[in-house]
């Protein structure tokens, strides 16, 4: 493709679609691949705009037709990326953002090497849990067995995190968004030769922060937290009902 593809992958709940979203309304050109799922609509989410909805059936046939780039299983529902999105932001010019789970991405990597991944870490599990009930109160339906499973799969989705060039800790919203927005530019930059205007060098020192290989000191409170980095060896519990976040 002509744009650049990047993969981003978080555990649910890390701010993921927010951090997207409010990328596309700072930075002009990237557009976003809305994937297909088996899974039912949440709160306002509308076809065709969070995801395309479908069946089972149908999605197991736009497999057999060859109609994705990736696809996985992810909490008993189906997603996929459509090859046909590469192929519209190709035709367009843009660079393409997949949201994807590290499954997905995996796959991608393998097929397109060239593709700049980036993952999303949340805080802590305490600040994660606070945000997927938040956010399932917003929506109207609070189901704890689908929170505590999303919050359960959070550790082991982290452990991938090392197959991804970039990190981000997503605490303070503003600072995400901004560290996003200079991979973006960076990339560009590095890539095609994109001119960065005047604030060139701090958006390259941003990006290059958050490169993975220079992001170990701020991430090591974050896998600690999860039971990834335990100074024993033994696995932590971050998941007990000590937390008192609501
Ligand atoms: P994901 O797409 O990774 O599943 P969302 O973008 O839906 O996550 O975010 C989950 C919830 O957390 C939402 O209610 C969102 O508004 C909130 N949120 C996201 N980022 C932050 C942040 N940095 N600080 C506080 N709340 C956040
Ligand atoms: P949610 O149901 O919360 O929207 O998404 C659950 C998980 O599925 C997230 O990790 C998200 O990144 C992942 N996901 C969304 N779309 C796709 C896709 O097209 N392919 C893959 N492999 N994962 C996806």
């Amino acid at each position: 493709m002509a744009g650049i593809l990047f993969i981003i992958s978080a555990p649910s709940g890390s701010g993921k679609s927010t951090l997207v979203s409010e990328l596309r309304k700072q930075v002009g050109g990237v557009d976003f691949a809305v994937s297909w799922t088996t899974r039912a609509p949440r709160g306002s989410e509308q076809n065709g705009n969070e995801y395309h909805f479908t069946t089972r059936e149908t999605f197991l046939q736009m497999v057999e037709e060859g109609k994705f780039l990736e696809h996985a299983e992810v909490f008993g529902n189906l997603y996929g990326t459509a090859r046909a999105s590469l192929d519209e932001a190709r035709v367009a010019g843009h660079d393409l953002l997949l949201d994807i789970d590290v499954q997905g991405a995996l796959q991608v990597r393998s097929k397109l090497p060239e593709a700049v991944s980036i993952f999303v870490m949340p805080p802590t599990p305490k600040v994660l849990r606070t945000r997927l009930r938040n956010r399932s109160r917003a929506e109207g339906v609070v189901n704890e067995s689908e929170l505590y499973r999303r919050l359960h799969e959070a550790s082991k989705e982290i452990e991938n995190y090392r197959e991804y060039s970039y990190i981000l800790v997503n605490d303070i919203l503003d600072r995400a968004i901004a560290q996003l927005e200079a991979i973006v530019l960076a990339e560009r930059f590095y890539r095609n030769g994109e001119a960065i205007a005047y604030r060139s060098r701090r958006v390259l020192e941003v990006a290059a922060a958050c490169l993975q290989q220079n992001s170990q000191e701020r991430i090591k409170p974050v896998l600690e937290a999860f039971g990834i980095l335990g100074s024993s060896g033994q696995q932590a519990l971050p998941f007990g009902d000590d937390a008192d976040d609501d």
